[in-house]
């Protein structure tokens, strides 16, 4: 018994050390990548569902040829660890206004949100990694939305407080990403200055096929709340025809999800757009 106990202690730190070194080699490959602009942005388009405005969300993409595809949620935490971060997000803000000032036909009218990490929720590192590039390119702060996850908020709400209204002094549009996860965030909506919540996909995902009243009637509520406090609310992960009608029924005002489109290179939204309209 006691050489079992002691060898399952071996394989965990085993698995440990092997955790690290995959780390490690990610964060070379990462640091590498940056240098050698390995990282691209793929846009998701949303769609707006009183008007038929399509508006975007960008989401970085790393395919590494060490690597292969490494997807988001493995690398931003390795990143997140170091100020590696920085690069990335320095590297998707200018990547994203190079496209809006190069493709003005696809951005018309249009919002395009990225993704604020938690470990760039400090004024200043705001200031450092979009101000300065936003107004080196010369792209509105309007057509910008950032996206800040109720988790972030809810782990520090007066900080979270701060930084929202350092946005909106900018000329951000802001939004709460992945809202309901923990509803704790109720009290403070109100508290916050927002534009807009995002519901979370789990919610999404529970109006399926055998979906039963009790399942619509959360995301009811949410969309009848966003509205009285005059937000305005996005579904995410929406992938079927059922899940869009019900959504729209509801008076949800924007749909991000494969039943419309997944993120794509910025060459095949216009084709893709234009098939879902059926041109
Ligand atoms: P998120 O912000 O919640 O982004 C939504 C994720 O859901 C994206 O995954 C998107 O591809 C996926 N998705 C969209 N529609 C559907 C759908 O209908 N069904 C399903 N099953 N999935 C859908 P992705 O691109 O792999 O990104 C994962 C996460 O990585 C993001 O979650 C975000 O937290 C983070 N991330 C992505 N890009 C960035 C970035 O540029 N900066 C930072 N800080 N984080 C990023
Ligand atoms: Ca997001
Ligand atoms: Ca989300
Ligand atoms: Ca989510």
């Amino acid at each position: 018994k006691r050489e079992g106990r002691n060898s399952i202690r071996l394989f965990k730190t085993e698995n440990h050390l092997q955790a690290n070194k995959d780390e490690a080699i990610m964060e070379a490959e990462l640091y590498k990548a940056l240098e050698q602009d390995e990282l691209t942005v793929y846009y998701q388009p949303k769609l707006d569902a009183h008007t038929n405005q399509v508006h975007y969300e960008a989401l970085v993409r790393w395919f590494s040829p060490v690597l292969g595809t490494v997807p988001p949620l493995k690398f931003i935490p390795v990143a997140e660890k170091t100020t590696l971060i920085q690069d990335v997000t320095r590297t998707v803000v200018y990547k994203v206004c190079a496209d809006i000032k190069q493709t003005p036909e696809l951005f018309k009218n249009a919002r395009t949100s990225i993704n604020l990490s938690a470990a760039l929720f400090e004024p200043e590192l705001i200031e450092n990694h979009f101000i300065t590039i936003i107004n080196e390119c010369g792209v509105d702060p309007a057509s910008l939305e950032i996206e800040i996850t109720e988790n972030m908020l809810m782990a520090d709400p007066i900080k979270g407080m701060e930084i929202i209204e350092h946005l909106k002094k900018i000329g951000f549009r802001v939004v709460i990403d992945d809202f309901g996860v923990s509803y704790s965030s109720l009290n403070y909506l109100r508290s916050f200055s927002l534009d807009g919540i995002k519901i979370d996909r789990s919610f999404i995902s529970q109006i399926d096929q055998h979906h039963s009243e009790k399942d619509i009637s959360i995301v009811h509520f949410i969309i009848q709340l966003a509205k009285k406090l005059n937000l305005y609310v996005t579904a995410e992960g929406v992938e079927t025809k059922e899940q869009f009608d019900i959504l729209t029924s509801l008076g949800c005002d924007e749909i991000q999800g494969y039943y419309f489109s997944r993120p794509l290179p910025l060459e095949k939204i216009k084709s893709t757009i234009e098939h879902f309209f059926d041109y």
